[in-house]
């Protein structure tokens, strides 16, 4: 066999996950080939180059911490990471860790198929690559696989298309355009003040309304930023007791009926004030209780109101369709405000969807919005769609697309029954998502590495998770879910914005320190429901 085709490993994606990954196994002494699709290393902050695009967490903990120096020698200069910033760390990485020469960028994997009497994975690339080895690891990214809306006409739009998750690496000026967006999620929500500033106009075409707190940016102290790092160690131990593996926002302990009308209400400005997620972590049933849930809604939609002068439109931008949390919480920089400019006009698209897209215009309704440029912030097929476009066969006659018919099933969102020795890095009914992504992506690494040196230590050939591990698995990530207000949100949490995908909730959110405890006592039961062979 051609040993330049042969590895120990292959790593699919080279974001923060894949990186770490790579070079967690080159540490074990492995050899490992890593393929990505883009130019360059980063994943999400390659790609999302959109005005605007930053971290809704604060750098200081959405960064690595697998190695002290890497985190003592960084220097953020913001509070949340700006998008180049981010960028610029990601290739700090991988020069700092010599990562690059293990990388094939610019080659997309097209298949993995399972070979079962050798247990070894083939793949092919869109580049005509082969490529064998016997561990898979998926680093194919959460929010990775753009969603184009499948409106009428969309191909035949004359003027500039954009699509934020993959924005053009020269950018894009729009001074004296005339600009379309579709979609208000978060990276709208990032991109609409900027681009407000240097169009012409402006028009936002919103299905849903979504929940938006002031991120308060700014530069980060120098002195405030060296008392984090002495401190480092404790506080990224501090995160992993925490749900969402934020050390910023620890465990709440009162409800919000525990305390009167007016202590809430201070709470909330507060927090306000504070900015970020930290309204979510006021109290402890935001996410379980809809009463509670609703005083903190109603507070920013007061908000709303008292920020956008005209009362039409600020009650078209109040989310009423779903508990607040329960949709990505968006963080921005003048977003509300940006609806009292003269340039920016606002068109509901819920009563009535766009109807048509015609060559320079949008169409709803009755109603041509004549357009010169047309961005597309319509999020991604999140969480499986990156791997379900890989056409991975287990050679037992089955395809990942198969075995996720219905939804996604993992153990533990890291193995799939039925596919041996294939990996996800925080994929679906795991924390991931609703965590500080680059501790979950940490840990699940660490895991993976565990395994497969397990696997190597016992002269094993391959593990898998036992089907009835996985179905408890499901069964339990289901059951949590649906003791939260979650599932009441048409979220891509829930596959909820793609048309046909299956509505299933698919992050675990009992947690991240409970997964962690759950992991860490499969680990000391001998890896309960995963089977070595
Ligand atoms: C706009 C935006 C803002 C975000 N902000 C935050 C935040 O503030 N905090 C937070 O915790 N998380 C945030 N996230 C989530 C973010 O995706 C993760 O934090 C993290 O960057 C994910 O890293 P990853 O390596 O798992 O995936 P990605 O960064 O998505 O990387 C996956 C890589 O795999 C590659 N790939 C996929 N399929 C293939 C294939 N078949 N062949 C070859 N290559 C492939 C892709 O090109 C991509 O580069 C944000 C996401 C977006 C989109």
């Amino acid at each position: 066999m051609d040993a330049s085709k042969n590895f120990d490993a292959i790593v699919v994606g080279a974001g923060f996950g894949g990186m770490y990954m790579l070079h967690r196994l080159r540490s074990m002494g492995l050899t490992v080939r890593v393929y990505e699709r883009g130019g360059g290393v980063g994943g999400t902050w390659y790609w999302n180059r959109y005005p605007g695009a930053r971290c809704d967490l604060e750098s200081m903990e959405y960064s690595y911490s697998f190695d002290d120096r890497l985190q003592q020698e960084w220097n953020w200069s913001e509070k949340y990471g700006t998008q180049p910033e981010l960028l610029r760390y990601a290739n700090h990485v991988a020069d700092r860790f010599d990562l690059r020469r293990d990388i094939v960028f610019g080659t997309k994997v097209v298949s993995a198929h399972r070979d079962p009497t050798t247990n070894l994975w083939t793949l092919t690339t869109d580049t005509g690559g082969v490529a064998i080895a016997r561990q898979l690891i998926l680093a194919t990214g959460n929010l990775s696989t753009p969603q184009l809306p499948k409106i009428a006409g969309v191909a035949e739009f004359s003027g500039r298309t954009f699509h934020t998750g993959r924005w053009p690496q020269e950018g894009a000026n729009f001074s004296g355009r005339q600009v379309g967006i579709i979609g208000t999620g978060s990276s709208a929500v990032q991109t609409i003040p900027h681009v407000a500033e240097q169009a012409l106009n402006l028009t936002v075409f919103q299905r849903t309304a979504n929940f938006s707190i002031p991120a308060h940016h700014g530069p980060l102290d120098a002195t405030m930023r060296e008392a984090h790092k002495k401190k480092y160690n404790e506080i990224r131990e501090a995160a992993y007791q925490t749900p969402f593996g934020i050390a910023k926002y620890g465990s709440p302990t009162l409800s919000a009926f525990d305390v009167s009308d007016e202590d809430r209400q201070k709470t909330y400005e507060d927090a306000w004030k504070t900015g970020g997620q930290a309204l979510l972590f006021c109290y402890t049933d935001l996410l379980t209780n809809k009463k509670s849930n609703e005083t903190a809604a109603e507070f920013v939609r007061q908000r709303i109101r008292d920020t956008v002068k005209n009362p039409h439109v600020a009650e078209l931008l109040c989310p009423k369709d779903h508990p607040i949390g329960t949709k990505r919480l968006c963080l921005d920089s003048f977003y509300f405000e940006t609806y009292n400019r003269d340039n920016v006009r606002l068109v509901d698209v819920k009563e009535t969807p766009i109807t048509r897209i015609e060559p320079n215009a949008v169409v709803v309704g009755d109603n041509v919005f004549e357009i010169d440029d047309l961005i597309l912030a319509t999020g991604f097929d999140a969480m499986t769609g990156a791997a379900k476009d890989i056409d991975i066969q287990n050679g037992n006659g089955e395809s990942l697309t198969d075995h996720w018919a219905q939804g996604p099933q993992t153990y533990l969102g890291l193995m799939v029954a039925g596919f041996p020795n294939m990996y996800i890095i925080t994929g679906p009914q795991s924390p991931g998502v609703k965590s500080q992504m680059i501790l979950s992506i940490e840990h699940h690494v660490d895991l993976i590495a565990c395994l497969i040196q397990k696997l190597h230590d016992e002269n094993f050939n391959s593990v898998v998770p036992e089907a009835l591990a996985q179905d408890n698995w499901v069964s339990h990530n289901t059951e949590v879910a649906n003791s939260t207000l979650y599932p009441a949100a048409a979220s891509w949490y829930m596959g909820a914005n793609i048309p046909g995908k299956p509505r299933i909730f698919m992050p675990y959110v009992g947690g991240v320190r409970q997964y962690r405890a759950t992991c860490q006592e499969i680990i000391e039961n001998g890896w309960r429901g995963f089977e070595f062979a």
